[in-house]
């Protein structure tokens, strides 16, 4: 059995628990005081006029007269964070934290049946309210899996505690949205849309292979299995990462090769992470070398606000990429590697707080379509192109890519 815990308009909760005059009243945080920008979080008093994550502030204000917005305080909410980590793990040990104000717990053997459990989350409400705030109220979801959890922490808000059994599944769920379940977001509805799956009873109806084909992979299976309440752990959205490595065959044991490998691999667990309605905020970069004195490695890594941005990720590598030291008469590059993880759900993204919106997502729709349709190397950033012309390095690895046809 697992819990999740999932505090409930957080940024909002964090500023009215800290702000006292705040409390009670319809407010909403903003990344910066401009009329354009949008809300990264409504109170619950402001969500009864309609406000919520995404309303831009000007409609918030129409929508909402004498709505309080207040601007982002980002360390605070880390603050916050880490706050209610120690609090949680105290009373039942987190698996992991699954966002900034989402966490997934192991419930321990003795607390595993219904009453038990349901007893340790009221005293885990207490816990919170008592050691980080009473105005720090969070939803708890208990379930045979932690996605099913997840699910349940999202049925009753604010302040929820739902317990989900394996003799309620799966009707419990069907009064939901295909987008309310965990690791279903726009484009993997519309994938789902694709494959005649509309509502989440024709999900549960659906076949092993059915949800295979869906989500073009063994997140299908997984989500099959989820769904009927198998022990199935977290998996790629929520912990893990996304990662490509190859090993070069001799003829391209070259630094022209290798970046051009990398840059191919990165842009496909970008289009990957897209599919899959996540983004990443840590890249790994790996060189394995082969040459005279034997093996050596380079390795190096970017952290950077959450995006699933090919153009962006492909800034980042080549920022890293700069500092590559490339081969000589001693080494050669022989096995490469690139990896995503801090991966969230993209409607978690925090990226508003810091970034004006997501400039280059209609392109990023357009190439993943087209790449879907005529074949993964349909489209991509130049970087990947290995030098047509065998440009020189320095002007490869620097410049900005655009998009070419090939
Ligand atoms: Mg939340």
């Amino acid at each position: 059995m697992k819990l999740a815990l999932d505090l409930n308009a957080y940024f909002a909760s964090c500023e009215q628990q800290e702000r006292p005059e705040l409390r009670g009243l319809p407010i909403a945080v903003a990344p910066l005081m401009a009329e354009t920008t949008c809300c990264i979080a409504a109170s619950y008093a402001a969500k009864k006029f309609g406000v919520k994550t995404g309303t831009q502030v000007a409609e918030a204000r129409r929508l909402c007269p004498g709505i309080e917005i207040v601007e982002a305080r980002p360390p605070l909410y880390v603050h916050y964070h880490d706050r209610i980590k120690a609090c949680v793990d105290r009373v039942v040990p987190i698996e992991a934290a699954t966002s900034i104000d989402e966490f997934i717990c192991d419930l321990p053997a003795g607390h595993k049946t219904p009453e038990k459990a349901v007893a340790l989350a009221k005293t885990l409400k207490q816990a919170m309210a008592r050691e980080v705030g009473e105005v720090m109220t969070c939803s708890i979801g208990i379930a045979p899996n932690a996605w099913l959890a997840k699910v349940a922490s999202d049925i009753q808000k604010p302040d929820g505690l739902v317990l989900i059994e394996p003799h309620d599944l799966p009707h419990i769920l069907h009064g939901l949205e295909l987008r309310d379940l965990s690791g279903i977001g726009p484009n993997m509805e519309q994938r789902l849309n694709r494959a005649r799956i509309f509502t989440v009873q024709q999900l549960c109806a659906a076949s092993k292979l059915e949800l295979r084909r869906a989500w073009g992979g063994v997140e299908g299976e997984i989500m099959f299995e989820r769904l009927r309440g198998a022990p199935v752990p977290l998996t790629v959205s929520e912990c893990a990462s996304i990662g490509h490595s190859h090993v070069l065959p001799p003829v391209k044991r070259n630094d022209v090769d290798a970046h051009s490998i990398i840059h191919r691999m990165m842009q496909k667990a970008a289009m990957r992470l897209r599919r899959l309605d996540l983004v990443t905020s840590h890249m790994q970069v790996a060189v394995r070398f082969i040459g005279k004195q034997g093996r050596g490695h380079w390795d190096v890594d970017a952290r950077f606000n959450h995006t699933d941005d090919t153009i962006e990720l492909t800034h980042h590598l080549n920022a890293l990429w700069a500092d590559y030291p490339g081969c000589n008469t001693s080494q050669a590059p022989m096995h490469v590697g690139v990896v995503l993880s801090g991966l969230i759900e993209s409607r978690h993204q925090t990226v508003p707080l810091f970034e004006a919106g997501r400039p280059h997502a209609p392109l990023m729709k357009a190439m993943d379509k087209l790449n879907l349709r005529f074949g993964k190397s349909t489209l991509y950033f130049g970087a990947a192109h290995k030098g047509r012309d065998h440009a020189p390095m320095r002007i490869a690895f620097t410049r900005i890519p655009d998009v070419e046809v090939e």
